[in-house]
């Protein structure tokens, strides 16, 4: 593809996350210059790992889903030549929800987990088959349909019984941090279909290992990465990007711009005043952002031997009330935990809970933080993995400032903007905007969320480029 010669680069990505990294590989395959900026010492945005006390730890993202033949992933990662160069298994099962009257165990073998739905809610034994056949088997674009409905609504076409539409919205709560009530019935299924249904892969050596192997393929296809690289500023002239500007003012000219990084940020801070129109900024400065997690890293004695399986998420719902759950996570205090979730790393050595939390104040989580940490401790050790305690070596928490603070996600916000139908597909944060050549990749699209997600949007805004190339080369 043929290069601009007065531009540095002919595309730059702001940020280093899934969906950035996935958008430079591609570009750089199309034969484009390609330079991702990423403000972090390392790549992966929220799927990155850190080391602590000879422990490896995943910072948020602990498993990936859609990886079947045909799945994003798959598509994503063998079009890349990565998928030989990267391990990945998948965890069986890859999830278990444990509630006051049910063990749900989902895994590889689909019939299994319908099996095992039906044998809980024998009343429902038809629709169980039904609704996870047509999650299996339905088109995207089927999806799309349901836009305007919230999940609440598409699990009521389906089923009557309380117990088992809580059992099937607690990953969307988990997932989606948002209640059945309120999250889009698209997003919904998604994380249905591609979380728990296709769930369960991890990368050998863990998660962190999946951004370094695109770093490395954006590399021998010739792009850059440049860490710690905070963007300021994306340069704007007759609406059209030219290039953005680093710390010390340095600018770097290109042709095209992708923020990966919190379209708040792209929009509100990073563009100069009277760039966006005032009502779209306006509109953008209203949106409503997903709610954040708290996070707990916990590095296990060797002693220990009645951990959960490895790779698994083991959800907890206390009782059937998801709506409940929601609000109290909105103002979540340290005496009242409810549904969680615990992972047991494939390395047998860490596990890492998670809890729907506000971003509320620093001062607050400064304050709370250690107090969070022994109170969910105690919370787990009661309902899901007894004695824990007594074989704790090391531990840790990410609040939702932390999460902030390592990723820029606006309010530390875990999925991009909460998922209610209304603010899906939102016109003004699509991949294109009114912007010439400015670009999203991420999820801050109003399109999706998680790892497959992101990969699938990066890999898309890199083929809507691509096809503008294309038109203005002939
Ligand atoms: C605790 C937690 C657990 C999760 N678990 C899972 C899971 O198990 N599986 C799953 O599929 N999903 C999971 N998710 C969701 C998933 O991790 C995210 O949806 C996905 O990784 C987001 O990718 P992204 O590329 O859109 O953005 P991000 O990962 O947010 O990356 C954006 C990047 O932009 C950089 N950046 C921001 N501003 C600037 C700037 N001005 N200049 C330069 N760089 C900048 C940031 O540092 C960051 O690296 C989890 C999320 C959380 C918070």
């Amino acid at each position: 593809m043929p290069k601009s010669s007065e531009n540095a680069y002919d595309a730059i990505i702001i940020g280093a996350g899934i969906g950035g990294l996935v958008c430079g590989c591609f570009l750089a395959k199309a034969g484009m210059k390609v330079l991702i900026c990423e403000q972090h010492f390392k790549p992966g945005g929220y799927c990155t790992s850190f080391k602590r006390k000879g422990f490896t730890f995943d910072a948020a993202a602990h498993s990936f889903g859609s990886y079947r033949e045909g799945g994003n992933m798959n598509m994503i990662l063998k079009a890349l030549d990565l998928d030989k160069r990267l391990k990945i298994t998948r965890y069986d099962p890859s999830d278990i929800i444990i509630s006051p009257d049910h063990k749900i165990t989902f895994g590889i073998d689909t019939e299994k987990t319908i099996k095992e739905l039906q044998h809980a809610f024998p009343h429902e034994a038809d629709n169980i088959r039904k609704f996870i056949y047509y999650l299996i088997n339905a088109k995207p674009i089927e999806f799309v349909v349901l836009r305007k409905k919230t999940y609440k609504e598409f699990l009521d076409q389906y089923f009557k019984d309380t117990q088992l539409k809580a059992i099937l919205s607690l990953p969307a709560l988990g997932n989606g941090a948002l209640p059945p009530s309120l999250i889009a019935a698209f997003t919904g299924i998604k994380i249905f279909r591609e979380f728990i249904l296709d769930g369960g892969y991890y990368p050998d050596g863990g998660m962190q290992a999946l951004p370094d192997m695109l770093v490395k393929k954006l590399k021998e296809l010739g792009g850059e990465l440049r860490l710690t690289c905070l963007v300021k500023k994306i340069k704007v002239k007759d609406n059209k990007v030219t290039g953005v500007v680093l710390d010390k003012n340095e600018f770097i000219s290109s042709r095209y711009v992708v923020s990966n990084c919190d379209a708040r940020q792209t929009f509100v801070k990073l563009m100069g005043k009277k760039i966006i129109a005032e009502k779209d900024l306006n509109k953008i400065k209203n949106m409503i952002p997903s709610l954040s997690l708290f996070v707990l890293y916990l590095a296990i004695d060797k002693t220990f031997d009645s951990l959960p399986t490895p790779g698994t998420n083991l959800w907890y719902l206390p009782h059937y009330n998801i709506e409940d759950m929601y609000f109290l996570a909105k103002k979540r205090k340290v005496n009242k935990f409810d549904a969680h979730m615990v992972h047991f790393s494939p390395d047998k050595k860490t596990l890492l809970a998670f809890i729907n939390a506000p971003f509320k104040n620093i001062k607050y989580w400064k304050d709370n933080k250690h107090k969070f940490i022994d109170a969910f401790i105690k919370e787990i050790e009661e309902h899901t993995i007894p004695n824990l305690s007594r074989h704790i070596v090391y531990k840790d928490a990410a609040t939702p400032h932390t999460m902030y603070r390592y990723t820029l996600n606006y309010r530390g916000a875990a999925y991009g903007w909460a998922t209610f139908p209304e603010q899906l597909f939102t016109p003004e944060l699509r991949q294109t905007t009114a912007i010439k050549n400015l670009f999203l990749a991420g999820h801050w699209t109003t399109q999706t969320q998680g790892i497959p997600g992101v990969a699938y949007i990066g890999l898309d805004t890199a083929k809507l480029i691509i096809k503008k190339e294309t038109n203005i080369n002939g």
